[in-house]
């Protein structure tokens, strides 16, 4: 009876997302019961959410697909590209004559994407928020104020490359123990050291990571990266030519006209995606009422695209010259990013590296899933920590027969951990001193304030959980919401 009571006293059951809150694009996945990380699609039904915000001019805030499709009319009321802006006092740009900070147009696309979430899922009360590896101290607070202006708890920010690897690692766990075995005993297992690059093509920005991943440990040895280069630069390269192809035949620079300019940025990421699938492509414009098509091979666009491609070349030879590494050392390459899809990166990665990439995970949703698998580690930890302080607070000969088991030590989970102290290689960008990801550490205090002890109780003996086995212990996050 003092179960129920508490039940029904109890505060609402927590639940948290990972959300790989991108340059262009933005991500949202949880962690479903089976202990598959899973994708939330935004309202529209979309698995990535433009991370672009439209401040309509009624004073509604419009988000996504809808406002991307806005800046062709109205490019002064639309933001793009804010997360290159984080760290700095003020947006670049005046909207409707404010100055906005960048964490409080992030938290809209946050909030976007936490209501969305909350239409598939029901209430969302936290996230694990990603950002690159690079990012320094003051862009790692801005991205948690913007989590904290949309409403959320931010769990932690976690690095993208570490979000990646952990994706990829924690499904290869998954495909051995087939979802059923012990998969945190597997993981103490396979610990062999293993060496991983991330190279992560994003829309805005470029970077690459060396990652050592030994037992339940993952550690970023060195990073490098550019902030300024993403898959909108090789938009701009289609854009320019055509314009100029257009120029030379009808004398006119269409991009003079910025209704016409936004409308070629949109044809040429299209005509850019479809390059990726075939080798021609046409991208149509309409220019003075009149449709114009220009033809585009693969071929010209890599060689229009080049050097764009040796920028990134010239960041992986350094990575691992930094690292202190040689390509026969390296275990895996990993792309992460929607650009990663032009065949000229991974003709590239072949070439520089001698090796296969692993492009099995989708590289738009691969990061998002790496965030909900660290959520629902974290969720375990305060869980768990919740259980010892609920066993601690009550009196040694009072032990209830039904109490949940726990096993004390965490230390065979799989989990992974950025070193804060190793040695973190940028371009001119800061190296990364706090928020580390220790997930290995032993549980660590929280507020405790979401399972009463009372509810512990009162879980009969067929839902116990062992916390050694993810299916367990992912049953009971999902049960318990911890
Ligand atoms: P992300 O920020 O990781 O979501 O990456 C978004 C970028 O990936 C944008 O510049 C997209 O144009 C680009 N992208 C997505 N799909 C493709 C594709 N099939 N081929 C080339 N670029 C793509």
């Amino acid at each position: 009876m003092q179960g129920v009571l508490a039940m029904s006293e109890s505060p609402r059951a927590k639940r948290y997302i990972g959300i790989d809150l991108g340059t262009t694009f933005s991500a949202m996945a949880y962690v479903d019961a089976h202990g598959t990380p899973v994708t939330i699609p935004n309202a529209e039904g979309s698995l990535t959410t433009p991370s672009v915000v439209f401040f309509e001019p009624s004073g509604q805030v419009v988000v996504g697909a809808e406002a991307r499709a806005a800046a062709v009319e109205n490019p002064d009321l639309v933001v793009e590209c804010v997360k290159r802006e984080m760290g700095e006092r003020f947006y670049s740009r005046a909207i409707q004559g404010r100055k906005l900070p960048p964490p409080a147009i992030s938290a809209l696309v946050l909030k976007k994407l936490k209501q969305d979430a909350e239409a598939k899922l029901g209430p969302i009360d936290g996230a694990v928020i990603t950002v690159p590896a690079y990012f320094d101290e003051g862009r790692r607070q801005a991205t948690q104020a913007a989590g904290e202006i949309a409403g959320l708890e931010v769990l932690d920010i976690l690095n993208e490359p570490t979000a990646a690897s952990l994706a990829f690692a924690y499904r290869d766990i998954k495909r051995k123990s087939d979802g059923q075995d012990d998969v945190l005993r597997l993981a103490d297992e396979t610990s062999k050291a293993r060496i991983a690059v991330v190279y992560d093509l994003g829309g805005g920005t470029f970077d690459v990571t060396v990652l050592r991943i030994e037992g339940n440990n993952l550690t970023v040895l060195a990073t490098d990266g550019d902030v300024q280069l993403g898959g909108k630069d090789w938009d701009m390269k289609l854009l320019n030519a055509a314009a100029v192809a257009f120029k030379a035949k009808h004398g006119v620079d269409p991009r003079n006209d910025e209704h016409v300019f936004q409308q070629m940025l949109v044809a040429a990421e299209d005509c850019k995606r479809a390059l990726s699938a075939r080798d021609k492509a046409r991208m149509g414009i309409t220019f003075a009422g009149k449709p114009v098509n220009i033809d585009v091979t693969r071929q010209q666009f890599e060689e229009l695209t080049s050097d764009l491609l040796y920028r990134t070349e010239s960041r992986i030879v350094r990575v691992i010259e930094a690292a202190g590494l040689a390509w026969s050392e390296v275990d895996e390459v990993l792309t992460v990013g929607g650009s990663t899809r032009m065949p000229q990166v991974i003709k590239l990665l072949e070439r520089v590296t001698g090796k296969k990439p692993n492009t099995s995970l989708s590289p738009d949703e691969v990061v998002a899933h790496g965030a909900a698998i660290h959520a629902a580690i974290e969720q375990l930890k305060r869980y768990q920590t919740q259980q010892q302080a609920a066993k601690a607070a009550k009196p040694k000969s009072a032990a209830p027969p039904t109490e949940m088991k726990i096993k004390d030590d965490d230390a065979a989970l799989p989990m992974v951990e950025v070193d804060p102290n190793a040695e973190t290689v940028s371009d001119g960008i800061a190296p990364h001193e706090g928020g580390a990801s220790t997930l290995s550490a032993p549980a660590i205090s929280s507020d405790g304030s979401t399972i009463a002890e009372a509810e512990l109780e009162e879980i009969s003996p067929s839902e116990q959980y062992d916390a050694n086995d993810a299916t367990d212990v992912l049953r009971a996050i999902q049960t318990h919401n911890v």
